[in-house]
């Protein structure tokens, strides 16, 4: 028996074009063998509120196998792929053209990836136990990180308040409390299983259970985003391969959709590659512009306090718009020249607005 068909109020969501009342009535009853998922779970992002342009999650792997009917097509729309596509991966930081300009007022620079391992549910499914196993699992496998990624992992049970909030202040970490996540089931059991490791200089963290089971980071202040980004391919081989000695398992990679998450906006590379950029000029010059400019350039603005907390005088988070269908190497190259772009135009807004 098809459960009701959900009034969807983000009526203008990849969701409610591609979650048709035939496609409900196929699929509503299937409930998936990792996590016990559903697809009334995977949309309630977009049920619930009405500001959703993507309002969907998957629960597990299995989801976007036993859900791709939806998923396939919402994730071709949403990055632009032809149903033929394959997703290519290149860490090669060689092979990047220059750098953020050294005139660039940029405050640091951040390169994150997300990765699941094989056999664990994603955020919003993930079992209380599978979510203690993450950890557990992964708590084992980061003491074998050697040299510069050696370092702690830190649960957020039992973390002292004062510590936490320091963290989270310097945009080391995570905070709960964001209306999509909690929504869509990622904050379930919270805070346990959570947590935070590091190495001792901060430049490389690992977030455990949050969005992802795995955020792979690595970040440093000043602008020399291609020293980031090696330090990130060396992590996240280490993450892989300590993983995989500690359990045996591989993170999961799909041929077509390459690295798994849990929100399809971030399949394939998983990467976020951002600076904290100054921008006074096109502050001045006015903050739908900037948006626009960065369509044009294929990056994203952000606020500083991450992706909900809202933008903060005139610094702001400038990072690569895709994830798929370009790798790594070349989403990165394009925040670099998109930055470099942004900052002589916002000498010219400058003078242009008597700055
Ligand atoms: P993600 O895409 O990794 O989830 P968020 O937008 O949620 O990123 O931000 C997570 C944290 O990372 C926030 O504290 C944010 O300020 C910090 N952050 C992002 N980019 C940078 C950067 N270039 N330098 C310093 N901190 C950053
Ligand atoms: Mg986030």
């Amino acid at each position: 028996m098809p459960q009701p068909f959900p009034e969807i109020k983000s009526s203008h969501s990849l969701v409610a074009k591609h979650v048709t009342k035939e496609k409900w009535d196929k699929l509503s009853d299937i409930v998936t063998k990792t996590s016990g998922f559903t697809l009334a779970k995977a949309i309630a992002c977009a049920v619930e509120f009405d500001n959703q342009h993507c309002g969907i999650y998957a629960g597990d792997e299995d989801s976007y196998i036993d859900f791709a009917d939806v998923f396939d097509p919402l994730i071709c729309e949403y990055h632009g792929l032809k149903p033929d596509f394959k997703h290519v991966s290149d860490m090669d930081s060689s092979k990047l053209q220059g750098n953020v300009n050294p005139e660039v007022p940029v405050h640091s620079v951040r390169i994150r990836v997300g990765r699941s391992i094989q056999g664990y549910g994603l955020s919003p499914g993930i079992t209380k136990e599978q979510r203690v196993g993450v950890e557990e699992l992964f708590k084992n496998a980061c003491k074998k990180f050697s040299g510069d990624l050696s370092g702690q992992y830190f649960a957020l049970t039992g973390m002292d308040e004062k510590v936490r909030q320091q963290l989270v202040d310097d945009h080391f970490l995570f905070m709960s409390g964001d209306p999509n996540l909690k929504v869509a089931g990622m904050e379930r059991d919270w805070p346990e299983g959570r947590g935070i490791f590091h190495n001792e200089a901060k430049t490389f963290l690992v977030w455990v259970n949050e969005e992802d089971q795995l955020r792979i980071i690595s970040m440093q202040k000043g602008g020399d985003v291609k020293g980031v980004f090696e330090r990130l391919a060396r992590g996240i081989q280490a993450v892989g391969e300590s993983v995989k000695a500690e359990s045996g398992k591989d993170f999961i990679l799909s041929e077509k959709f390459g690295y798994v998450h849990s929100c399809p906006t971030n399949l394939g590379t998983g990467m976020r590659a951002s600076v904290h950029v100054d921008l006074p000029g096109w502050t001045k010059e006015g903050v739908d512009l900037l948006k626009k400019r960065c369509e044009e350039l294929k990056v994203q603005p952000r606020g500083t306090r991450g992706e909900s907390g809202g933008q903060t005088g005139h610094t702001y988070d400038i990072s690569n718009k895709h994830r798929l269908g370009y790798s790594e190497v070349e989403l990165v190259q394009t925040m670099i020249d998109g930055v470099n772009t942004l900052y002589k135009e916002d000498v010219e807004l400058q003078k242009k607005h008597g700055m």
